[in-house]
């Protein structure tokens, strides 16, 4: 991937929880919150006393209040995600700005503005756009961007169902491979509550939402990790600020 090079102005880009993080990792779930899913997340997670960071489309949090706040009594930690599911890169400083704020502005009625606070855009458009940093860190001075380790690739497991054996079978080969990854300890993990695409298989998006959190939560007790919630870096070299790796 090599380097990009900013005059100063890159924000930290994390993809781990920091330190040796011990028997941890860090499900990040985007696109949240759905009622016919998100309940059935929050009681998984709480059956592997997981917590989980959730990064929500203002767009759907805001009929769904009564989810955002069970996320936040249930001790999960949550982010905004935007407000319409498009690319915030793309659209301008000034949407980029006003969509995050509005984002979190929905959030803070129910629990206060976290700080550092941590970002995450969507499809992370813009996270090695020099503009995106300085734009995100005069919205939200000191924020840092959630970046992961190791996705779900959930956002393609749809497509390749036409059953629901094919749900359980897919996100099993999935779930599968990350049990084996060495790098689970300490990661950071993408998936999804229900992801926004265009992609086929739309039909088969809840089923996919819930039955790959329930197969991960089993590998991860297998494994002996448990999920808590992404937690800023706690300082990064100077340097990073002028080279992202
Ligand atoms: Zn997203």
């Amino acid at each position: 991937m090599g380097v990009s090079w900013s005059l100063g102005s890159w924000l930290p880009v994390l993809r781990r929880l920091p330190g040796e993080a011990r028997g941890q990792v860090a499900l990040t779930i985007d696109d949240a919150p759905n009622p016919d899913t998100t309940p059935a997340l929050l009681d998984l997670l709480d059956r592997h006393g997981a917590k989980a960071t959730f990064f929500l489309s203002g767009c759907r949090a805001e009929p769904n209040r009564a989810i955002v706040a069970d996320m936040v009594a249930r001790g999960h930690a949550v982010y905004a995600h935007g407000w319409e599911h498009v690319r915030l890169d793309k659209a301008g400083p000034d949407r980029l700005r006003a969509d995050m704020a509005a984002c979190e502005a929905l959030l803070t009625e129910f629990r206060p503005t976290p700080s550092p606070y941590l970002v995450r855009l969507p499809q992370n458009g813009g996270y090695r756009n020099s503009l995106v940093h300085r734009t995100l860190a005069a919205w939200m001075p000191g924020c840092q961007f959630a970046h992961w380790g190791l996705s779900t690739e959930d956002h393609l497991i749809s497509t390749r169902c036409a059953s629901e054996s094919d749900v359980e079978r897919e996100c099993a080969a999935e779930v599968a491979r990350l049990e084996a990854d060495p790098r689970l300890e300490g990661a950071v993990v993408l998936m999804h509550d229900q992801p926004i695409n265009e992609r086929p298989g739309a039909a088969f998006k809840p089923a996919v939402t819930i039955t790959l959190m329930r197969l991960l939560l089993q590998a991860l007790d297998r494994r002996g990790l448990v999920s808590v919630p992404m937690v800023p870096a706690p300082g990064a070299a100077w340097w990073t600020r002028y080279a992202l790796v």
